[in-house]
């Protein structure tokens, strides 16, 4: 466990992470490898990333775009002479010994990103956006390592932050919000299971107002709640040491998630170590005016102003502006769903309660389900004009879903729209009196508590599509005969 700390608010945490987002693209970065997760180990591989003696590396363009989108949507300073370097050490899932990087010139330095973190917003600094190629990976088993080279050569970003949060939860937030605006962007899936998006968090704790302290970097950390608790352990491991006049030994540490706690694995290497150099098979990249442009027009609307524009534009709750802006696919959605005339309050509450339990009960996807925006419209045009209730929607939302069909024919061809023809009701009504003996005689004495029975009756009869107030009419009228009598249950 965490060791307490008794006087936290004396000290000041500091926390930088180093983000790697993974780029979505149909090749590797230097090579035609294919770039997919999950395939049979060791399928998607060639002598290129695989660092065969005398191979040449050749720069994927749709990997170094991805790289500049990211870099501008985070506010860089992009690189007008970007150079990659080779980074050298060894390590068995790094065939080469050397990881294709960059360390002078990378894609974009100095700009920075703003997360809304418990409730306010600021901007945190991002020191640096640079495109690198991954490693492979190293599985143990028992007392065998096997090595899948699947992974290595695909293209990887490495965003730097500042070391400017202060909190675990800070933390977490912030890499929340940055995990929607990759997804935003298209640029990576930010699956954090299958290690597309993973951070290395940096910490130190100081007394309050006296800078940065001591360094300890936690690596691989691949789910928020690891990224929480293992910053938020770390933060007290250094307080209790500062606390008993010690010092934070400058090091790098694992995430123990078995035993809650993060556990030394070796005394941090120096830029020095890595000893690198300009890589001599790859020339700088200099992008020209028409990669500039191809940029700017890959940028989107990034998930947090989405979120701010939905509230004001339609109106929608804070929670349910949340919801929409959670997966890019929901937000386009929503918005797809009013462009066709669905009703923004409506569309907001049924994508956020109905349609999606009811998708993931199936375990589909919004985009890949048989719902679109205009099926979505129609329905709630339904609903809103009284042509089907609340209840019967959500049976037509059912059917729409599970058998393509338009809400429109579902109505019609299942008999589902909604009956207001007194001419239909009122000798259903009639007929359930009928044949209640007892409830005829309390209509009769003026009594008004049949009338919940009634109601219930004659939805049981028409598979509830009576619209509820045609048959409180004619409820009521039963008991015209009766008006004058003594009716003992009126209040
Ligand atoms: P390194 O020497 O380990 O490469 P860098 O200065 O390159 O360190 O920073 C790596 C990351 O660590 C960055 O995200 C940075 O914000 C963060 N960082 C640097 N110094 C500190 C510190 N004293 N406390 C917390 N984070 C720090
Ligand atoms: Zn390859
Ligand atoms: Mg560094």
């Amino acid at each position: 466990m965490a060791p307490a700390a008794s006087f936290a608010a004396a000290y000041q945490p500091h926390i930088g992470l180093e983000i790697h987002v993974q780029l979505i693209t149909a090749s590797k970065v230097f090579c035609q490898c294919r770039n997919a997760f999950g395939d049979r180990p060791n399928e998607n591989v060639c002598p290129v990333c695989l660092g065969y003696p005398g191979i040449l590396p050749a720069l994927n363009s749709e990997a170094v775009l991805g790289a500049y989108v990211l870099a501008r949507a985070l506010g860089c300073t992009l690189s007008t002479r970007t150079v990659f370097e080779r980074k050298n050490y060894f390590y068995p899932d790094l065939p080469k010994n050397y990881q294709i990087s960059q360390f002078g010139a990378p894609v974009g330095r100095d700009g920075a990103f703003t997360a809304e973190i418990d409730g306010l917003r600021a901007p945190v600094g991002i020191r640096e956006v640079h495109l690198e190629e991954d490693a492979g990976k190293m599985i143990h088993a028992g007392d065998i390592s096997l090595l899948d080279y699947n992974r290595t050569g695909t293209p990887l970003v490495e965003v730097v932050t500042q070391p400017e949060l202060t909190s675990a939860t800070a933390a977490e937030q912030f890499l929340e919000e940055f995990r929607r605006t990759v997804r935003f962007l298209g640029v990576c899936d930010g699956n954090m299971e299958q290690g597309s998006l993973r951070c290395d968090a940096n910490v130190s704790v100081n007394r309050a107002g006296a800078g940065l302290g001591n360094k300890v970097e936690i690596k691989n950390l691949n789910s928020f709640k690891f990224v929480r608790n293992a910053l938020a352990f770390e933060i007290g491991r250094q307080t209790a040491i500062l606390e008993e006049g010690g010092a934070v030994r400058v090091e790098t540490r694992l995430w123990n998630e078995n035993r809650d706690c993060t556990e030394p694995m070796r005394v941090k290497e120096s830029e020095d170590d890595y000893r690198y150099f300009p890589e001599p098979d790859l020339p700088p990249f200099c992008p020209d005016e028409p990669f500039f442009a191809a940029v700017e027009e890959r940028l989107v609307e990034l998930p947090l102003a989405r979120r701010d524009r939905l509230r004001e534009q339609y109106a929608v709750t804070a929670q349910q502006a949340a919801f929409l802006t959670a997966e890019p696919d929901t937000a386009e959605f929503f918005e797809r769903t009013v462009a066709a005339g669905g009703d923004a309050s409506l569309a907001a509450r049924w994508l956020g309660a109905d349609i999606r339990g009811y998708l993931n009960q199936r375990r589909e996807t919004l985009a890949g389900s048989h719902l679109t925006p205009e099926r979505l419209a129609a329905l709630l045009a339904m609903l809103n004009s009284g042509a089907v209730s609340g209840k019967i929607a959500k049976q037509v939302l059912a059917k729409v879903i599970a058998e393509d069909r338009d809400p429109d024919a579902v109505v019609e061809e299942d008999g589902l729209r909604q009956v207001t023809d007194a001419g239909v009701l009122r000798p259903i009504l009639e007929r359930i009196v009928a044949d209640n003996p007892r409830v005829a005689a309390q209509i009769a004495a003026g009594e008004r508590k049949p009338a919940g029975f009634l109601m219930g009756q004659v939805m049981r009869h028409t598979a509830g599509r009576a619209h509820p107030d045609q048959v409180h009419a004619l409820i009521d009228a039963l008991y015209e005969p009766a008006q004058n009598g003594e009716s003992n249950d009126r209040d």
